[in-house]
């Protein structure tokens, strides 16, 4: 039983951690789909034979997460503003004060303060504009993958704007700059800057001296990143597994 279990059961993807002391020591994610509780049982034991534990070596795990009330018995369950704080500021090796999140259906702004304790967040989970289902429906009108969403915006050769406040006026917003000619790289860059507004128009007004971490799954996105870096004029940093964050706090919480 020396192993913690943290899950955070999002509202797009479904996230399992296992840790040692404080060291990540497996992770994975399936998507988030109907029956929540059978689909993390079957990561954890997608995990158990990847990590070559036994289920012995493992505690009850702490969950967190939209979906947290969905997991029947829980060794502890834990808002998930608390995890990602916990989360964030542990990895960081005590370093955070300001986690920016953005999720599959949320952006959040959470203030730490030197012992890692939540002193103020803010919340805007009402538009999925600046939030990764955004990004999904981007990839999906523009035949490409998320994961060369980074990669193709630097190779933009000019600026173009993006000003749908909304995503379904975005939408077609997109469709008709494709319609115009618009490059897949203008586009996906200006993408980026039309997040990263939102976003830092949200987190700008929370953001306390000191390190300022961005988690959740977009956080992979090195084109986001360095928007939101040019929109809120500082250093953002990313921790290497940025979807895993909430897990990982939820676990350590035990
Ligand atoms: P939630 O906890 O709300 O389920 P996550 O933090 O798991 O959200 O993030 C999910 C989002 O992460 C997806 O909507 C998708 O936009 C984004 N995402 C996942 N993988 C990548 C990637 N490799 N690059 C960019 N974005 C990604």
């Amino acid at each position: 039983m020396s192993v913690r279990v943290g899950l955070d059961l999002g509202s797009t993807a479904i996230k399992a951690v296992f840790v040692k002391e404080e060291r990540l020591i497996w992770q994975g994610l399936v998507a988030t789909a109907p029956g929540q509780e059978a689909l993390a049982e079957h990561l954890i034991a997608k995990g158990l034979a990847e990590s070559g534990l036994d289920k012995g070596d493992l505690q009850n795990p702490a969950v967190t997460g939209y979906g947290k009330g969905l997991y029947a018995k829980p060794g502890k369950v834990i808002d998930e503003i608390s995890a990602n704080a916990l989360g964030c500021f542990t990895l960081s090796g005590g370093l955070a004060r300001t986690v920016i999140n953005i999720g599959g259906q949320d952006v959040k702004a959470i203030c730490l303060d030197d012992q890692g304790r939540v002193s103020d967040f803010i919340m805007n989970d009402k538009c999925a504009a600046g939030t990764g289902r955004f990004f999904e429906l981007a990839a999906r009108l523009l035949d490409t993958p998320l994961e060369d969403f980074g990669r193709l915006s630097r190779q933009a050769a000019g600026a173009l704007e993006l000003n749908s406040t909304c995503v379904v006026f975005a939408e077609s917003e997109i469709v008709s700059a494709m319609a115009r000619g618009a490059g897949r790289e203008e586009l996906i860059r200006a993408l980026h800057f039309s997040v990263a507004r939102r976003v830092a128009g949200l987190a700008g007004r929370r953001l306390a001296g000191g390190g300022v971490f961005l988690d959740g799954g977009p956080a992979q996105n090195e084109g986001l990143l360095e928007a939101l870096q040019e929109e809120l004029m500082i250093d953002v940093q990313v921790l290497p597994q940025p979807q895993y964050t909430v897990a990982y706090g939820a676990a350590v919480s035990l």
